[in-house]
């Protein structure tokens, strides 16, 4: 599985790649434009907007930067990291609910 992070790509982010300046820098996982929490409000407009069409794409995309969000978190800081849920409900919690097929 491909990682996230500052070997992807010029400023440290695959994300870099799909049009947003508002990519995370790991490994604190804030936003490089404004300094948020990432994903910060701009990037998760830009998320939804870019894959509206496909939001499985999408839940693939912030489970992989969720779960590398994590490692690299509790390695920082393995006391004093967030806890998991409150990092779920950062990356995938605001995300539209999924409509029954
Ligand atoms: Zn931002």
């Amino acid at each position: 599985m491909a990682r996230i992070g500052p070997q992807e790509g010029p400023n440290g982010s695959r994300f870099s790649r799909l049009g947003t300046r508002h990519t995370p820098s790991r490994p604190l996982w804030i936003c490089r434009v404004d300094a948020a929490p990432w994903p910060c409000a701009e990037a998760r407009l830009w998320l939804t907007r870019t894959h509206r069409e496909n939001p499985v794409a999408l839940y693939v995309l912030l489970g992989a930067a969720l779960a590398e969000a994590m490692t690299d978190l509790y390695r920082l800081d393995a006391y004093g990291a967030p806890e998991p849920r409150i990092l779920f409900d950062r990356f995938l919690g605001w995300t539209p609910a999924r409509r029954p097929t």
